[in-house]
């Protein structure tokens, strides 16, 4: 229950109860955000410390629930009124932190993949494998690699009438977290053209140190520019999404609107799925800092798959119980007509289960 009602008659014209234009730029711009040091591990405002959490109501798109309740009010005064209209739909991208299990990186990084076949999976077999695929793929990356899932979702997509958007690494900002190959790797170059030919999208994944550097975030995506247009890989926008969803509200926005980028797609929490910003509508970049608006659009992700499946976070493993999770999130931005963003990694999609899951996903 609200203390006040949320709009109501008076003599002369209806009243909103609340001050919905300023609640709305407090959340679209994450004032609370700034300044923070309850920060994780990975120095990033996790959704447990923020408002919507606290309060039970990340799981709604409270923005454009607000917006709603304006409009409708707007429409009460003056029933006349043409109100915008829009339409619900489903976006899905992918970081392609590892394009193959196997090939990338030096002796060090395969043995630890092999370590982890061998100890965690207790498959020896995959690990057998693993250094068939190695030798295998000095070239190209192979069909059977269990990370090149990419002409996979490329055909859930096309199926479906979606365009997929593929995030790449550009760079290296730190000694481990970051990606082993390099987008002038011409496996790299070759897997750009094919998402391209597809008319899917490339973007840029800006790297694990770089939502603080202005300057690694142009660097990063002039090095992606000069790939494409070597590859003759041409777009008409360019966006992308920082790794590890790492975002700082003070720095990241300027730093990617000051790199060229047209929009942004990280805006969501790690450690719990729902609405951070409390839109699943795109919306224009403000700088709170400066305050002033910023030509990057926002499209506020709703969920990454690891966030509703893995242990770390929700826990909701790959059945019924993260079905129902995804299934909710769609819904609740179909109530608002707005769109379900959602990240599913390539390297998410190893079993039949998961394939299985990502596709009710994508048909719920
Ligand atoms: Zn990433």
């Amino acid at each position: 229950m609200v203390p006040h009602p949320l709009a109501q008659q008076r003599s002369d014209g209806w009243e909103l109860g609340y001050d919905v234009l300023e609640l709305a730029f407090w959340s679209l711009t994450r004032h609370e955000e700034l300044g923070r040091t309850d920060l994780d591990d990975r120095d990033r405002f996790p959704a447990v410390a923020s408002h919507a959490f606290k309060h039970g109501y990340l799981d709604r798109p409270i923005v454009d629930e607000w917006l709603e309740i304006l409009g409708q009010t707007l429409l009460r005064q003056w029933p006349g009124l043409q109100l915008r209209t829009r339409r619900f739909a489903t976006q899905v991208s992918h970081d392609a932190d590892n394009p193959s299990r196997y090939a990338f990186g030096g002796l060090k990084p395969l043995a630890r993949m092999l370590a982890l076949d061998v100890v965690r999976r207790r498959d020896v077999g995959a690990a057998a494998k693993g250094v068939v695929l190695r030798a295998r793929s000095r070239h190209s990356l192979q069909p059977n690699d269990p990370a090149n899932t990419f002409d996979w979702i490329m055909e859930q997509s096309d199926q479906r009438g979606l365009t997929s958007a593929f995030h790449f690494l550009c760079g290296r900002t730190h000694p481990t977290l970051d990606a082993y190959y390099d987008p002038e790797d011409p496996r790299i170059r070759f897997l750009m053209r094919a998402i391209h030919d597809r008319g899917h999208e490339i973007g840029l994944h800006p790297s694990y140190g770089t939502y603080r550097a202005p300057d690694a975030v142009a660097a990063e995506f002039q090095r992606l520019r000069q790939v494409c247009m070597e590859e003759g890989i041409a777009q008409s926008q360019w966006g992308g999404r920082m790794h590890y969803l790492r975002w700082d509200s003070a720095a990241t926005g300027r730093a990617l609107n000051d790199a060229g980028l047209d929009y942004d797609n990280t805006l969501s929490y790690a450690d719990a799925p729902g609405f951070r910003s409390g839109t699943c509508i795109e919306y224009p970049a403000f700088d709170p800092v400066s305050n002033e608006p910023l030509r990057l659009r926002i499209r506020p992700l709703v969920a990454m798959e690891a966030t509703v499946i893995a242990s770390r976070y929700l826990a909701l493993g790959e059945g019924e119980q993260a079905f129902a999770k995804f299934a909710a999130l769609k819904d609740a931005c179909r109530s608002v007509r707005g769109t379900f963003s959602l990240l599913w990694h390539n390297t998410s999609l190893e079993t039949d289960r998961l394939k299985e899951l990502y596709c009710q996903v994508l048909d719920a």
